[in-house]
């Protein structure tokens, strides 16, 4: 190649090629409540923030070992992973849906969360098994219990965590059901944070239909929880004294109407049936099922219900202030250490249900919400609300906004989940 053709060909890819593909430099591009772009190195950063936290804390007395985490990438199942990963020296098997990065493409947060999950559990030694796929197909199952049998400790696991948010299910019937939120009473009609643009709206929602109902408990109700614990009771992968855990929420009167009154807490109503279902099987091997109703936090399917990330903001700068404020990993570390392990006993509401949310939903913490909800407007949103702590969260759960990562910088966007 001639000297005039070399610097042509290298002209021509300084212009229109100047990095590889696959390296990126990342910034986040917020579309409504979601955020098209995640950052690898922004993920592992966050992962080993919450790993820090459990190695804070000292270790679990007679923790679990062996773990299968049901929704293992982000919010409160990635925190059950590095909770018993890294508080009990589990060692995990987790289950999620999530892409990774390819040629202009970032991949999506719960990738890179599970690529920075597996590189720390190598380098301390712990066993980390991840499949990528959909958790409600009967392949899944399948492989996910043969994977249990040839390669976690004797073959068994004695923690399954069962923590899915997701908008559709492709059920065992071949019809896909989709997962709505909507009141299912008379319309709602409230406040509201439009949060790409910070304003404070008012938002009316329409009553969800008989199908939308069902639907929805299709999706987020328990039965996909019975199928995974019959299947892996059947198949002998369950060790004596097993526990399951599936979370719920129940929240503040004010989100009753779109959360616990509406669709959603239909679902979570039939989760509960599951529960006491399933506590029946477990108990066959000393065990026992039973739900968490954990406190709002922000992660991708929070902040996708109407009305919640507004309630979020006000309750973030209330609980802060009190010096109660929790996230994911410390509402599961807090459930771990206080309630499942260490010697001691559940605490069960009167329905049977564990109340992590025992602090969000203090007196004292729910009247100072009540007390500002009438005032806030988008003028007054800062004075009486933790927005920017909400933002912040936000931007975390992609990655963005972790000290040490340099944004500036081309990053590959293509991260491989490495054996561990
Ligand atoms: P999330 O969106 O952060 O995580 C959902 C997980 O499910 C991810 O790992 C995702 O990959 C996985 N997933 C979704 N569809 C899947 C599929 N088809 N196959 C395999 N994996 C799939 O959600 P989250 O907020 O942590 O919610 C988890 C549970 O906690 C839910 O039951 C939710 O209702 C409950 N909860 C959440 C809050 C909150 O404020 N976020 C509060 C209390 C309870």
């Amino acid at each position: 190649m001639s000297k005039w053709n070399k610097n042509w060909v290298e002209v021509r890819r300084e212009r229109f090629n100047p990095a590889p593909m696959s390296q990126q430099i990342l910034k986040p591009r917020v579309r409504g409540f979601i955020c098209i772009t995640s950052h690898p190195e922004g993920c592992a950063a966050h992962v080993r923030e919450q790993i820090a936290h459990v190695r804070s804390r000292k270790p679990l007395q007679d923790g679990p070992k062996s773990v299968l985490v049901i929704g293992a990438s982000t919010g409160y199942g990635l925190a059950s992973r590095i909770a018993a990963a890294f508080g009990s020296g589990a060692a995990t098997m987790g289950v999620f849906f999530e892409r990774n990065g390819e040629g202009d493409k970032p991949g999506s947060p719960g990738w890179y969360n599970t690529a920075g999950f597996h590189a720390e559990a190598k380098k301390a030694g712990l066993k980390a098994i991840s499949f990528n796929g959909d958790a409600f197909s009967a392949e899944m199952k399948a492989q996910v219990i043969a994977g249990i049998k040839s390669k976690m400790p004797n073959g068994k696991v004695d923690l399954v965590v069962y923590s899915l948010a997701s908008p559709r299910r492709t059920a065992p019937d071949g019809v896909t059901y989709k997962s709505t939120l909507k009141p299912t009473g008379a319309p709602f009609h409230a406040k509201n944070l439009d949060t790409d643009r910070k304003v404070v709206n008012d938002v009316t929602l329409e009553t969800a239909n008989a199908e939308e109902i069902a639907h929805t408990v299709k999706v987020m109700g328990g039965e996909d929880w019975e199928m995974w614990m019959e299947q892996m009771n059947q198949a002998g992968v369950l060790a004596h004294g097993c526990q399951t855990v599936a979370y719920s929420y129940i929240g503040p009167e004010v989100t009753w109407p779109i959360y616990k009154d509406g669709t959603i807490g239909k679902a979570k109503e039939d989760l509960e049936r599951a529960g006491n279902k399933i506590d029946a099987l477990m108990k066959l091997h000393r065990g026992r099922a039973f739900v968490s109703v954990n406190k709002a936090v922000v992660t991708q399917a929070s902040s996708a219900i109407p009305v919640v990330p507004l309630y979020v903001s006000l309750l973030f700068k209330i609980m802060k202030a009190k010096g109660n404020h929790e996230g994911c990993i410390e509402q599961i570390q807090r459930l771990f250490e206080k309630q499942m392990y260490n010697g001691n006993a559940l605490d069960f509401d009167d329905k049977g249900r564990v109340r992590l949310d025992d602090w969000e939903m203090l007196p004292e913490i729910q009247k100072a919400v009540f007390d500002v909800w009438p005032k806030v407007t988008t003028e007054t949103l800062d004075q009486y609300g933790d927005f920017a702590g909400y933002q912040s969260d936000f931007l975390k759960n992609f990655g963005f906004g972790l000290t040490g990562v340099d944004y500036d910088a081309a990053t590959e966007v293509e991260r491989p989940i490495e054996d561990a």
